[in-house]
């Protein structure tokens, strides 16, 4: 798999998933982990996307992540 992936984080990770927030959309390290945290794995049942094609409204507005969504088009 080349170039970059943002994926949302896998739901099951929240004790308490709260169904009302809108989903943030993470860009993925090379082994499935959110880039703003490595502990969190992101969803396998997520849609995978190419940066560029994630929402800006979506998009995780954490450093790392940010800095992927802004250097991805
Ligand atoms: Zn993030």
């Amino acid at each position: 798999m080349t170039g970059q992936w943002a994926a949302a984080r896998d739901g099951s990770w929240f004790n308490h998933p709260n169904t009302s927030t809108p989903k943030v959309i993470h860009v993925a390290t090379s082994d499935g982990f959110a880039l703003c945290d490595p502990r969190v794995p992101l969803s396998e049942h997520s849609a995978w996307l190419r940066p560029q094609e994630v929402p800006v409204e979506v998009r995780c507005r954490r450093r790392a992540c940010a800095a992927a969504f802004d250097g991805a088009h």
